[in-house]
């Protein structure tokens, strides 16, 4: 059905405003009904476009029945016609794709015919419904994940109070203990705190220019003890070349080299070399294309409309990742089943963190992988053609 006939050029009012009630992008209906209990009789008189392709009507007055069949929505049209009362109710529909749907309905009077009349308003909830149940689950996942180490921190006072009380040994080893678990929650805090202002920030582009190349020599000198306690040496001989300018906010990118090199070396086995290699002057096309047959998968596409990138990739020889997880290791709390306790074990929120950064950054996250073949993490950034305002690094 089409939704918007060209109005002619000297359009009476009766036409312009039918035009206005089929460009509203709510589903709206006028119903009309003279009793109360002859229901059969209600009908709609009125159908927005919006309200046509919902219902799936095929024309822009018929029986209500024939539109409306939950008995809630039909019990606040019979408010507004019969009670001449506001009157709304909720419902979902079925279907591969269900939506949810608030339904207003509010009495309009009495038509030239006598009919009672009513305005029935849809307004799709669906989104706002998904916005709160993530914000529910994360909240649960978050208490979750701190309440863990809690326990454990409760376990060990307990402990500690008791039957350790007069066991130097066992004390020293339940304190060891009791600090990982609290530098735990303090990285779990730490990390949801980023991760709440960078999505605040997300749809701020950011201002900036830094040199890439500094960045990585920055992160990559502080990470050296780590890891030199597990024997993983670091390997970013490429890195050193000239300065790769990206646009960009510094703090965040530190944050992102930060991360996927910590991942790399986090899960490597001891002894292994971690690779980082940084390559300029890509084309979205270059950024997007895959490379020797292990699985691939982006999980965050280039911005198309950016000219030139730098590719900034950590190789690891860890356990690698099975293809069917690749396209989960963005979202919060995820980890990899089996990879979860341990001392290595994370927050689960780093990836998380680099895709919004990644994102804000119109930049590109790709990651290939295969169980035992190690893990291969790129990121890409718009380079900045402008090296005025670069960003030196401290
Ligand atoms: P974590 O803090 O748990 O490392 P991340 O969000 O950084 O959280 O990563 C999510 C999950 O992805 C990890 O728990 C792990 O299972 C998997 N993962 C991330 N990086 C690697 C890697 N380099 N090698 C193998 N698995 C990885």
């Amino acid at each position: 059905m089409s939704l918007l006939e060209p109005l002619p050029s000297s359009a009476s009012a009766s036409q312009l405003y039918a035009a206005l009630v089929d460009a509203l992008p709510d589903p709206i209906l006028v119903v009309a009904g003279s009793r109360r209990d002859d229901l059969t009789g209600w009908r709609f008189i009125l159908a927005n476009a919006a309200a046509r392709e919902l219902l799936r009507l095929t024309a822009d007055e018929g029986r209500l029945l024939s539109a409306v069949r939950d008995p809630a929505v039909l019990g606040a049209v019979d408010k507004a016609l019969f009670d001449v009362a506001d009157a709304e109710s909720a419902y979902e529909t079925t279907g591969a794709q269900s939506r949810s749907l608030r339904v207003r309905a509010r009495p309009l009077g009495i038509g030239p015919d006598g009919l009672r009349l009513a305005l029935l308003t849809y307004h799709d909830e669906t989104e706002v419904r998904r916005v709160e149940r993530t914000r529910v689950d994360f909240l649960a996942n978050a208490s979750h994940e701190l309440r863990t180490p809690l326990a454990s921190l409760s376990g060990f006072i307990e402990t500690l109070r008791g039957h350790a009380r007069d066991d130097p040994a066992a004390r020293e080893k339940f304190l060891g203990i009791m600090q990982a678990q609290a530098d735990r929650m303090a990285r779990l805090i730490a990390d949801l705190t980023s991760l709440s202002r960078i999505e605040l920030d997300e749809h701020v582009p950011p201002r900036g220019v830094v040199d890439l190349g500094m960045v990585v020599r920055e992160v990559v000198e502080a990470a050296a003890p780590l890891g030199a306690q597990r024997g993983v040496k670091l390997d970013w001989r490429s890195c050193g070349a000239p300065p790769t300018l990206v646009r960009g906010e510094r703090d965040q990118i530190v944050q992102v080299v930060q991360n996927l090199l910590d991942n790399a070396i986090k899960y490597s086995p001891d002894g292994a070399s971690v690779r980082v290699e940084m390559q300029g002057g890509l084309s979205e096309l270059a950024a997007a294309a895959g490379h020797d047959g292990v699985p691939r998968l982006s999980l965050v596409a280039p911005d198309p409309s950016q000219e030139t990138y730098v590719a900034l990739r950590f190789m690891d020889l860890g356990p690698g990742i099975a293809r069917q997880n690749l396209p989960r290791l963005s979202e919060r709390f995820y980890r990899v089943d089996g990879q979860k306790s341990g001392a290595r074990s994370g927050t689960g929120l780093g990836l998380a963190i680099v895709k919004h950064i990644m994102n804000r950054h119109r930049g590109g996250l790709v990651v290939a992988s295969a169980e035992g073949e190690g893990s291969a993490f790129t990121v890409y950034f718009p380079m900045a053609g402008d090296p005025e305002g670069v960003v030196k690094a401290s």
